[in-house]
């Protein structure tokens, strides 16, 4: 069977949740059983978002191949449940590189290089690729942006190619628009979406099906008349409704019949879609027995996105507890030890997120005491768990001076230390230590306990480390080292055994967690912030 191209482009408004919905039609075909894997296009320059502000575009993703990418691929890791790599997330900077990289080489010798063809000979070439691999039977691409943007429109661009290289029954192109309601005029609206489907075909790219995002149900009438508006097929315009949860879209992708219209254009004659997995876990969602208050303590809390897959692993952890858990941010900058008991009052635990630089840092440290003053079940990543350390060697190891040598290279105690592989690095895109590797646990430690196994291995996204040098210091005042790297013996996880739940990890546990895969540390430290609340 030929490989099937979907590509999903936005239009109206971003944030329209253009992932989800490929997640979601991705969930379903895969449901039906085939192969899918979903890529992003982000029209913007950084060759990756490694080097963005999390103010920017929300949390950086990391891959098992230790690609930094948009946190899309969370999304379509954890409702596929299957790997993401550096091929699934392209940007213009890296399309550019490529190109400008071949013509230094003398690629194109004599040639003026223009976006067209070049850039998008380029772009078609990795929209491609992974059709390629022998892995999937559908790709489906999300192109990042709005239609009508300039930077997407090289992009769309190569879409209007493909449109002719690539049999006709093997590409499909799918718009997700807005249709607000104007609650003065008690009207659905549908003119932006005409406008906007009318900037897509003016480019060339005829949509065969038009998703709304829309807050009120669309009549079948505004559907009838927006197909006859946007020249789409009557019954090629649905809606997707604001959802109680990203996990319910699947099901009303499936309602409005979005799985189909695909298998019908694309001609693929595949069974009925087996959504059960993901309906029991939405049915445990929908009414857990239990409920817990968790902080999430960070710099970046007035972004919702900034921390995504944290989010998504509480969603899965409380699942498996049979428990909501009501996350709340906690804005590491404003923390201090005056305000901190009031601050993290009625707390049952205490996750402290990773990040980079100095602000809000010493926030996170005095969290930290608290809930290892308190006994309140604690969890720290990355540098959640770096600052566990600092806070540790403060104050039971009476080091005032201890510190990261991210933010004072000059400390007699850097407990978090640059990795030596790190000292000569000069760039920083790309240059940290990224991606999946493992770690031993120590046999009857918490970390061992939780995972029932010994090897494990997890994503990375860091430039320090637990300074091993300070090893045993560490040691007699309790806080020990329950997982390394089995090749250069880095401390991955720290615990403090004499407190309910005391565990930093260097690694980021969250990239992994599925609906369906909820990722072990989570899932325990939930378990232990309600055994606390149900024993207070
Ligand atoms: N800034 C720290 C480091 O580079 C922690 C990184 C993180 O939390 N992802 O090691």
């Amino acid at each position: 069977m030929a490989v099937k191209y979907i590509f999903v482009t936005g239009g109206v408004a971003s944030s329209l949740g253009k992932g989800i919905i490929a997640a979601s039609l991705a969930k379903l075909l895969q449901a039906r059983g085939l192969r899918v894997t979903i890529q992003k296009f982000d029209p913007y320059i950084n060759i990756d978002p490694g080097t963005l502000n999390p103010y920017e575009h929300g949390e950086c993703y990391v891959t098992e191949d230790g690609a930094e990418t948009d946190l899309d691929l969370g999304h379509y890791e954890r409702f596929l449940g299957v790997h993401t790599s550096k091929a699934n997330n392209v940007t213009t900077g890296k399309v550019y590189n490529t190109v400008i990289t071949k013509e230094r080489e003398g690629a194109y010798l004599g040639k003026t290089v223009q976006i067209v063809p070049h850039i998008t000979d380029e772009i078609k070439r990795r929209m491609l690729l992974l059709g390629k691999t022998g892995d999937y039977d559908v790709i489906i691409t999300e192109v990042g942006g709005t239609v009508g943007d300039m930077e997407s429109q090289p992009f769309v661009e190569a879409i209007r190619q493909l449109q002719w290289e690539l049999p006709e029954e093997d590409l499909m192109c799918i718009h997700l628009t807005l249709v607000p309601y104007l609650a003065a005029a008690k009207e659905l609206k549908t003119k932006p979406t005409q406008h906007s489907v009318q900037a897509l075909q003016q480019a060339g790219v005829h949509p065969d099906i038009i998703v709304c995002r829309t807050e009120k149900d669309l009549s079948p009438e505004i559907r009838r008349k927006m197909a006859l508006f946007c020249n789409v097929k009557p019954g090629h315009v649905i809606q997707s409704i604001d959802a109680w949860s990203i996990y319910q879209v699947p099901f009303n992708m499936e309602a409005e019949h979005l799985d189909d219209m695909v298998c019908e254009q694309l001609d693929l004659h595949v069974p009925e879609p087996d959504l059960s997995g993901l309906r029991t876990f939405l049915d445990k969602l929908r009414n857990p027995h239990h409920s817990v208050d968790i902080a999430l303590v960070g710099k970046y809390v007035e972004l919702q996105d900034a921390y995504k897959s944290i989010q998504e692993a509480f969603v899965h952890a409380g699942v498996a507890n049979d428990c909501r858990v009501k996350v709340h941010t906690v804005h590491s900058e404003y923390l201090d030890e005056s305000n901190v008991a009031e601050k993290l009052s009625g707390m049952d635990g205490i996750l402290v997120a990773p990040g980079f630089g100095e602000r809000g840092l010493e926030g996170k440290v005095v969290a930290i005491r608290h809930a290892r003053e308190n006994g309140i079940p604690f969890f720290g990543i990355c540098l959640g768990m770096q600052m566990a350390v600092v806070e540790v060697a403060r104050d039971l190891l009476g080091w005032n001076d201890a510190a990261s040598a991210e933010v004072n290279p000059v400390t007699p105690h850097p407990v978090i230390d640059l990795m030596e592989d790190q000292k000569s690095t000069t760039v920083k895109g790309g240059t940290m230590r990224l991606g999946a590797y493992d770690c031993k646990l120590e046999p009857g430690s918490l970390a061992a306990e939780i995972y029932g196994r010994e090897l494990i291995s997890e994503r990375h996204r860091h430039r320090y480390e637990f300074n091993g040098k300070f090893l045993s210091d560490f040691e007699s005042v309790g806080l020990k080292a329950s997982g390394r790297n089995p090749q250069t013996g880095l401390v991955e996880i720290v615990e403090m055994p004499s407190h309910p739940f005391f565990i930093g990890v260097q690694f980021h546990p969250e990239y992994k967690s599925t609906p369906e895969n909820p990722q072990p540390i989570f899932c325990a430290f939930v378990a232990a912030a309600l055994k606390r609340k149900e024993n207070a």
